[in-house]
């Protein structure tokens, strides 16, 4: 297979861990960040900084010019308006304001819909908050094979649901879900649509039209930008009700010693002296994936998919979870029979391959799955098939030394006895 030939962009990929070249397989934490991305952070320092949206000085126009230009990057990547982008901190962030925004203005009893494969983000703002403002929260039941039942969710609306919130791809089971089927749906109810977009805009090309979405939460972090940048879309019309949730500078239009009144969008919802340089370098990587374009990183994370679901697929002891790699993106969760998945982390990481173990901040779905954790391999546009050779090799290392492992402990307690 022909890969995207991006592996020279990306410094970090020529390192080495535990002496051996390093394979980051964790793409669904946080990518790796190109050089052009890392340059315009450390120019901004060198040549423009200087606070936004405030100096009459040259650096200030320059960094406000270059601040918003990461907006309208971001717009026409999603294809929305530059004024429907609010910068966050992050997903998690950019989630919270929603649900703050609008769950206090139900009435008791109104109920909202989510599923059993939210990530916590997803899941904690729209449970604490429904408990404070008495509202009800229903689950659309999943099909056994991680993806979601459409005709039990179409049954679950009604005039008292106000809200659907929805990842459009799970972090655990990479399920793609269909969130213009589901905005499709809600919206003939007048319920509002959030979708978690945090796993699917850094990987397939997302169009908030298409889609029909009214809100679209997602981090720079996981798609080539920098940390602590967020985005929140927000259909004008939406953003203009929604009360702001930091009152500050920079947000106001008017304030007296007895009141304030708010600023245009967005500005409203960006109070104090926002993450200029990363919002501006995160304008640099957008621009990086659209060079590449969106459709073929999608197709090479395809490819991928398929190759370590049958390789995995193959080998004895492994349980992968989850739906057939063409309904997911570069996501997958699995475990291997008898070996704690932090200690197939550990394991893996001494030859250098990084992958994730936990509950993925999905602890509901994993009871659901009968476990407590899992392991998890993430791809994304730079990492390769040999990669995956060499993760299957390292697997079937550590199957043997757990393998070995019991060998000795059953000796040991035959000796025991006898
Ligand atoms: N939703 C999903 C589906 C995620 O995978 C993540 C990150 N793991 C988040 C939300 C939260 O993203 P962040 O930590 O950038 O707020």
């Amino acid at each position: 297979m022909k890969g995207l030939d991006v592996r020279k962009d990306f410094p970090i990929l020529k390192i080495k861990v535990h002496g051996k070249p390093l394979i980051y397989l964790d793409n669904a934490a946080t990518s790796q960040k190109p050089k052009t991305v890392i340059d315009a952070i450390s120019t901004y320092y060198k040549e423009n900084n200087s606070n936004v949206h405030r100096g009459l000085h040259t650096l200030s126009e320059v960094a406000t010019q270059q601040y918003e230009e990461s907006r309208s990057i971001v717009a026409k990547f999603i294809h929305a308006q530059p004024e429907e982008i609010v910068f966050t901190h992050n997903t998690t962030e950019s989630l919270n304001l929603v649900a703050r925004g609008f769950l206090s203005s139900y009435v008791p009893g109104s109920e909202m819909v989510l599923t059993p494969m939210e990530h916590h983000s997803n899941l904690v703002p729209w449970i604490t908050l429904a408990k404070k403002h008495h509202l009800v929260v229903r689950y659309v039941p999943m099909h056994p094979d991680g993806t979601l039942d459409l005709k039990t969710f179409q049954h679950m609306l009604s005039s008292k649901t106000k809200l659907v919130a929805v990842t459009h791809v799970s972090n655990v089971l990479g399920t793609i879900n269909p969130v213009e089927e589901i905005a499709r749906l809600a919206h003939r109810h007048d319920t509002l649509v959030v979708v978690d977009g945090a796993q699917s805009v850094p990987h397939l090309p997302v169009d908030v039209q298409k889609m029909g979405c009214d809100f679209l939460a997602f981090s720079s972090h996981k798609m080539l930008g920098p940390t602590g940048v967020g985005v929140l879309y927000g259909r004008k019309a939406l953003l203009e009700k929604m009360e702001p949730f930091l009152y500050g500078g920079g947000m106001i239009n008017e304030v007296t010693y007895e009141n304030a009144t708010w600023a245009e969008l967005p500005n409203k919802f960006e109070a104090g002296t926002p993450n200029i340089a990363d919002v501006i370098a995160f304008g640099t990587a957008v621009k990086y994936l659209q060079k590449i374009g969106m459709g073929r990183i999608q197709k090479h994370e395809q490819l991928l998919t398929q190759y370590v679901m049958q390789k995995l697929g193959q080998m004895e002891g492994v349980t992968i979870y989850g739906p057939s790699a063409e309904k997911r993106i570069g996501v997958v969760s699995f475990n291997l029979t008898g070996v704690h998945p932090h200690d197939v982390a550990t394991l893996l990481d001494k030859q250098g391959i990084a992958i994730r173990a936990g509950h993925h901040c999905t602890m509901p779905l994993h009871k659901n799955y009968g476990m407590q954790s899992s392991c998890r391999v993430s791809f994304y546009l730079y990492n390769t098939m040999k990669e995956i050779d060499a993760l299957c090799e390292a697997l079937e290392k550590v199957k043997k030394v757990f393998e070995k492992k019991a060998t000795i402990k059953n000796e040991g307690g035959q000796d025991l006895k006898g």
